[in-house]
This record gives structure tokens, sequence and C-alpha cells, in this order.
């Protein structure tokens, strides 16, 4: 489904991604972790093209993204992405924020685009506020109809940057429980994301990135959680900070 052979990224002359190779299959969730600077978000981000990338080649359900070609908004509008801040439109209701790239992307009718949308709405638990603004809605809540508008897109993966770190704690469950479904369900997923439970769930895959923008590891979890001595030093080190 995706696939990145020797991705390397520079902004002027400092290198953010160097040499990364990966490869995801359909239905599997890669979880990406790493300290803070590596590249994890800029990674992620190759994926739908919102980074371009010097070298190397990038791989979508068959699609160069790395081809000048290639047609982004169409690639875009197959992969879903949640960021750590909402970016809800604050102005819209939670349906008009579901509908409108429906609408405007995919040209569905507004008839088809709320159907769709409210489905959404239902599978993350948020039926009754479907008249609501963002603003109106927890930190919680506002990710779940980030999510719901992902899905209501019909994506063939999704990606998520550290989907749950700008939220309060007692917040951060209620979107991993939609993750952990979705997982369950076989989508394709992409997620950095430190929530070593979550990844301990769901995860096929992990990866971890070290400062300079290399991909360290990339082993099954059952390697990366019950093998620490197989591990980098690097990894072991920042897995006995974070667990
Ligand atoms: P992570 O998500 O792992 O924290 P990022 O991908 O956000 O890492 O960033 C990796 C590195 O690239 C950091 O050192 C960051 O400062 C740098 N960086 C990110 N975006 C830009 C940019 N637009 N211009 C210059 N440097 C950037
Ligand atoms: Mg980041």
């Amino acid at each position: 489904m995706i696939e990145l052979k020797s991705v390397s990224k520079w902004y002027g002359s400092f290198q953010v991604l160097d040499d990364c190779s990966t490869r995801i299959e359909k239905g599997e969730v890669v979880v990406v972790c790493g300290p803070s600077g590596s590249g994890k978000s800029t990674l992620i981000k190759t994926i739908n093209a919102l980074e371009p990338v010097q070298k190397g080649e990038i791989w979508v359900n068959g699609t160069p993204v790395h081809d000048p070609k290639t047609d982004l908004p169409k690639l875009r509008s197959h992969v879903g992405m949640v960021f750590q801040h909402f970016e809800l439109f604050p102005h819209l209701t939670v349906t008009q924020n579901l509908t409108i790239a429906q609408v405007k992307v995919l040209r569905r009718s507004l008839d088809e685009a709320r159907k769709r949308g409210l489905k959404m709405l239902e599978r993350v638990g948020l039926m009754a506020h479907k008249d609501k603004f963002p603003g109106q809605l927890s930190g919680g809540q506002q990710q779940r109809v980030a999510i719901a508008r992902a899905l209501s897109m019909d994506p063939i993966v999704m990606l998520f940057d550290e989907p749950t770190s700008a939220l309060d704690p007692e917040m951060v469950g209620e979107v991993l429980d939609v993750m952990v479904s979705l997982a369950n369900e076989g989508m394709t997923m992409m997620c950095v994301t430190h929530e070593m439970g979550f990844a301990r769930k769901v995860a096929s895959r992990v990866i971890f990135m070290d400062v300079g923008g290399k991909i360290l590891e990339d082993c099954t979890k059952e390697d990366f959680f019950g093998n620490p001595d197989a591990r980098q030093p690097r990894t072991k080190d920042f897995l006995g900070k974070i667990l």
C-alpha cells in the first residue's frame, strides 16, 4: 500500500530524513516513535506530499508521489490525515465540517455527503453533537470529529501525527479507542505516537527514528517490546524513558 525507497530530505543544508525505507502492506498498523526532532512528522507528511523530498521514491497504492506529474489533490483525497491540533473549521458546525471536503473535493451531493458524514460521526460516538460548533466540544471530541471527517472521504490509508499529545489526559483514551477500533477493522494506518499501550495492542510493526532522520528500527511489535537485547542502544534508552 505504501512504500518508501531511500527517501532523503533536506531543509537547506540540514538533513531531516536520511535514506528512509519502509513498506506498509494493506491492513497493517505501523507506529512511528522516536525523540522530538527526529523527523517523524516530516516522514509521515511525505506520504501525501505535504513535504516534498529531494531523493528517493514514495509509492501509495501504485501512485508515484515523488513524480511531479502526479495529481496531488487526488492523491490527498484518498489519504486521511489527523494532526495533533484538530484543525476543524471553527465557523462551521460539526456536520458542515464533515461534508465540505466530500462536496468540494469528491463532488458528492450534499445529501450523500451528509449521510456518509453522519454515519462516521455515529461511529465515533458523537451523533448528539452534529449541530454544534467545534468550540463547544472538548478536545477529545474535536479530535474524534477530525477522525470522522477523514473517514468520510473513504481513505485507503489513515495517517496520524501525535493525535493525542495535545489532549488533557482524561481525553486520550476516547481517541485511542476510536483508533483501536479502526485498526481492528483492518484500516491501513501509520501513526506517530508515544502511546505504547496503543502500539502493544494493535501495531503490526514499530518504527523507531533517531535524530538525524534515520530509521533505526523497523520491526514487529513482538520484537520491539519483547526482545530488548536485540534493540539498538538508542532504542533501549528511549524506551526506558517513556515506558
Ligand atoms: P519530529 O516530528 O520527530 O519532532 P519533525 O519532522 O517535526 O520532527 O522535524 C525534524 C527536524 O526538522 C527538526 O529538527 C525540525 O526543527 C526541522 N524542521 C521541521 N520543519 C522545518 C522547516 N520547515 N524548516 C526547517 N527545519 C524544519
Ligand atoms: Mg512531530
